[in-house]
């Protein structure tokens, strides 16, 4: 078959001699050394990012993936993409695709194959192109301010992304929405060693002219900035200059007023400020230690910039005003407590503002509400995360994961079987883990972890993460950890020696396997509390977009009730997201980093093993090859293939059914590979249908 023509092992994991998962990694490997990084599984598209530049993307290639179905030419992100826009477009139904894997491998630059594909083949014309330039122009806004270098990934988006891409009738694009998860506010204030903070700052800083540097009462040189880790200011490869200016006329493309891009830059620059306000010892006239600001220069420039005089942002920064019934009482911060004051501010203030920039965005893309339309969403969402040190973030992270597991396992899996239901065919049973037992553990009303941490946090009285690990540990006698599947698959490879094969029904919380978190500062994290003198204060500011920021500070809004927990939060958007994509048609790209080292050409068998392990690739497998590769509704089969037979072409009378069998039989497929459904017609292997394929060409 000329176009398979170079390819090498095979292209869809389904047709593996023997499935262990040796030969799946081989098979990899083998086409990620010729730079084969897409392999298939069905339908699922497997991605090995290959950390070089293929010459395999663009418009030919558009062009090329448009014109042909899915198993015609070698497998890639566009095949995926056309065929969950060719569904929406003409069979009516909305898609989702979902992209998984871990830090670095891929997913980002996957969202972004799968917009600029569906942008080049989705209709045309001045309106649709304006549509399409916003969509598309979104992605440099939010990776400025939502991506930063980490250790594992210089381009890390620290935040996850769902998209909404929203079509007509007819399937041109009218807009979307953009839903994002949990930034990584810490790293405001705090990055590890390697690791910068959000690309925004050092963007600003090089990019900016002297002009506006003056403006924002910023210095050019990035050392001047206690907020900014200074051995890593710059990332290979990545102009901080050029990117400034890129990100501002996207903001321009999107629709952000200049007045908008210039409050978005000063509230940047408070953030970077705040980070150089210094607060030492001073004592009250009683003797009592309380903080000060030791250089009045910052918060007076601060102060400036927001409209708020520095007297009143130096009592927010460093006393505490404790509201009851009757009186109010300040106290003084000590200098900790006032560290931590200023940090939480800064986090909480680049935090919302992200959340602003989302919204703004929205704003500009969002589509009528009488207008009917077509709904492709698109999910960029951290994996899985088992590191040394396992915190609250890697909890609610693990916890998505293991939502977005049960999605796959229901959707796939399940679906997979109750279609064969609905159409009358066998099924020889797969077993699979269902991880429900892991979700409800987490997420349970009364008595999930998420539930008891908020009691925790709501309790009155002394309340501290080892009050919660003990409230853990009278329900589970053991430290709080936790068998997710990928941990517990994980572990156990690591213990079998890698050997894969199904899942184990482990325990839940178990010894010796799964992740271990440790609850120092859950408390703190999932408390989210700003001290209201902060709230107050900035909702005081002058500034608009401040301001807005902080609608909480309004005292005539300040009710007594408190905001949703962090957890709680994140547990409903979670909620929200799965119905989403329960309504939809699921696509998954499954993203693998071949190396630790962000190098091309470096494949680690070990480092995949893993990760084809938690993305349950070998049971994926084993679940398409239980069951049938390909299927179609006989009418449409039936259309594309009446050509092969004489007594379909060029005329044919009867039921579409008969003739279905008409065809096949005159090919003579074997009966094995074929099973005749009450509406469909299943086929067993993708070589059969490359087969048919290959006689259609021919005789057209
Ligand atoms: P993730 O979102 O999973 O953390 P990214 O999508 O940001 O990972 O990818 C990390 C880096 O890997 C990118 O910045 C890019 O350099 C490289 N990369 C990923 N996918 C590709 C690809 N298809 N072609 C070339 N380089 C890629
Ligand atoms: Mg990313």
């Amino acid at each position: 078959m000329p176009l398979l023509e170079g390819s090498v092992g095979v292209e869809d994991l389904v047709l593996l001699e023997s499935l262990v998962e040796e030969s799946l990694l081989k098979n990899l490997q083998l086409r990620y050394e010729n730079k084969e990084i897409y392999t298939y599984i069905g339908n699922v598209v497997i991605s090995v990012n290959p950390y070089q530049q293929l010459p395999i993307y663009g418009p030919e290639y558009i062009a090329k993936y448009q014109d042909y179905t899915f198993y015609e030419l070698k497998p890639h992100i566009y095949a995926l993409a056309n065929v969950a826009y060719q569904s929406l477009r003409d069979r009516d139904r909305d898609q989702c695709i979902l992209i998984t894997g871990e830090s670095g491998s891929g997913k980002t630059e996957a969202s972004k194959l799968v917009m600029s594909y569906v942008a080049a083949v989705c209709g045309k014309g001045e309106q649709v192109n304006s549509v399409k330039e916003q969509l598309l122009q979104s992605n440099p806004v939010l990776e400025a301010f939502g991506n930063a270098k980490t250790i594992r990934n210089n381009n890390s988006s620290r935040f996850g992304k769902y998209m909404d891409i929203e079509f007509d009738f007819k399937g041109s694009p009218l807009g979307g929405v953009i839903t994002n998860y949990l930034l990584e506010k810490s790293r405001v204030v705090k990055q590890l060693k390697g690791e910068r903070n959000f690309h925004i700052f050092y963007q600003l800083l090089a990019g900016a002219d002297a002009q506006l540097l003056k403006a924002l009462k910023l210095e050019r040189d990035t050392t001047g900035y206690a907020y900014l880790n200074q051995e890593a200011s710059r990332v290979d490869g990545m102009d901080d200059a050029s990117s400034f200016s890129a990100v501002q006329s996207a903001m321009a493309v999107i629709g952000f007023s200049e007045e908008e891009i210039r409050q978005v830059l000063e509230v940047t620059a408070v953030v970077l400020k705040l980070g150089n306000v210094m607060v030492a010892d001073e004592f009250q006239a009683n003797g009592i230690p309380a903080s000060g600001i030791c250089d009045g220069r910052e918060v007076q420039e601060i102060g400036e910039m927001v409209g708020l005089s520095s007297e009143e942002l130096e009592r927010a920064l460093c006393s505490r005003t404790m509201e009851t019934a009757k009186e109010k009482v300040v106290t003084a911060l000590n200098v900790m407590q006032a560290q931590y004051a200023r940090d939480a501010l800064a986090k909480n203030i680049y935090s919302r503002l992200f959340n602003w920039i989302v919204n703004r965005i929205n704003e500009s893309i969002k589509v009528g509400i009488g207008e009917k339309k077509k709904v492709m969403g698109v999910l960029d969402i951290y994996g899985f995360e088992i590191l040394e040190d396992n915190s609250f973030e890697q909890f609610v992270i693990n916890y998505c994961n293991e939502k977005l597991q049960q999605v796959f396992i229901e959707m796939t899996l399940k679906e997979e079987q109750e279609e064969y239901k609905r159409e009358g065919i066998p099924w020889t049973k797969v077993d699979y883990f269902d991880n429900g037992i892991i979700c409800n553990l987490i997420e349970h009303n009364q008595r999930g972890i998420l539930a008891m941490l908020d009691e925790e946090c709501l309790r009155p009285g002394v309340v501290s993460d080892s009050t919660f690990l003990a409230k853990l540990n009278q329900l589970f006698s053991n430290c709080f950890r936790i068998c997710h599947y990928a941990g517990k698959i994980r572990a156990q490879a690591q213990a079998e020696g890698n050997t894969g094969g199904t899942w184990g029904k482990g325990q839940v919380l178990g010894q010796g396997c799964g992740v271990t978190y440790n609850v120092t500062s859950f408390i703190d994290k999932n408390n989210d509390l700003l001290f209201r003198d902060l709230s107050q204060a900035m909702w005081k500011a002058q500034h608009p977009l401040i301001r807005s920021l902080f609608p909480e500070g309004n005292p005539k809004q300040a009710s007594l009730k408190r905001p949703p927990t962090a957890g709680a939060q994140f547990k409903s958007s979670v909620a929200i997201l799965m119905k989403n994509l329960y309504s939809k048609n699921p696509n998954y790209i499954r993203c693998i980093k071949p190396n630790e080292h962000q190098q091309r050409g470096q494949f680690s068998s070990d480092l995949v093993a893993t990760q084809a392990q938690y993305l349950g690739l070998l049971e994926n497998v084993r679940v398409r090859r239980a069951g049938y590769a390909h299927r179609q509704g006989y009418g449409p089969f039936l259309e594309r293939y009446r050509l092969l037979s004489r007594s379909t072409w060029p005329r044919w009378n009867g039921g579409d059914r008969e003739g279905v069998e008409k065809i096949l039989g005159e090919l003579s497929i074997s009966s094995g590979e074929l099973a005749f459904g009450k509406t469909k017609i299943f086929i067993r292997s993708p070589k059969t249908l490359f087969y048919l394929e290959e006689q259609r060409r021919l005789r057209l």
